[in-house]
């Protein structure tokens, strides 16, 4: 089975719709959403509409649940508050009511799907270091947890960072984001996964960054937010 895990989206209409589109020429089984499905972005209606549209299952993430209870955004930074703010005021009440019906994690077979941490999927902890990635092996029993959250693609191993998945170690592999790269590539970031052969790979690909960009300035919403699409910062 060929599974395409997407995350971090965040209301960012080009990047999915590139997205979907790599992942319908390659072939994917199944299609998972490890949240942040709005946040950041101009286009939160469309993403939502899109994502259940296409995908067999979805995560809640911390942006999304700042959408429905703005409250819970006191600890975004200033742009990020001023976009929950934008968004909930934005979002259909039909989106609304299926984004609040979302669960935290979701496992497929050996897979485990989380969109922060397998330690406290709801507490939004980061996996940045080798040592977060250290303090999760012991919460999980399969061999791999997909990650998001940090919109830095990586993989983690047991035994270190590591280029790829392999049989008989276990690993935390963090997709990477559809909407707002942070690695310094703005290039969106996906994953495939491969079920059989047991092979992962990180997908980078152009969009219409400079599409998604204006669309941001055009909402009124803060230039810094469009302008870090363009460096993937
Ligand atoms: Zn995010």
């Amino acid at each position: 089975m060929r599974i395409a895990i997407i995350s971090d989206i965040h209301a960012n209409k080009e990047g999915l719709d590139a997205a979907l589109a790599e992942i319908r020429k390659r072939g994917a089984d199944e299609i998972v959403c490890l949240g942040d499905i709005v946040g950041y972005g101009a286009s939160p209606n469309e993403c939502v509409e899109t994502v259940r549209s296409v995908t067999s299952r979805i995560l809640l993430g911390n942006h999304d649940e700042a959408a429905l209870y703005p409250e819970k955004a006191e600890y975004f930074n200033p742009y990020a508050r001023i976009a929950v703010e934008w968004t909930y005021d934005e979002l259909s009440e039909d989106h609304r009511n299926f984004l609040r019906g979302l669960p935290f994690s979701t496992e497929i077979g050996e897979l485990l799907f989380v969109h922060s941490s397998p330690l406290e999927p709801s507490e939004w902890h980061y996996i940045i270091t080798l040592a977060d990635a250290s303090d999760n092996f012991s919460f999980f029993q399969q061999p791999i947890c997909f990650v998001g959250h940090s919109h830095v693609p990586e993989v983690f191993c047991t035994d270190g960072r590591s280029e790829t998945v392999v049989r008989g170690l276990k690993f935390i592999v963090n997709v990477g984001s559809v909407g707002q790269p942070r690695d310094g590539n703005p290039q969106l970031s996906f994953g495939m996964f491969d079920t059989d052969a047991w092979v992962y790979e990180n997908v980078r690909l152009d969009y219409d960054v400079q599409t998604a960009a204006s669309k941001i300035r055009k909402a009124g919403l803060p230039k810094a937010l469009a302008d870090r699409l363009l460096v993937g910062r």
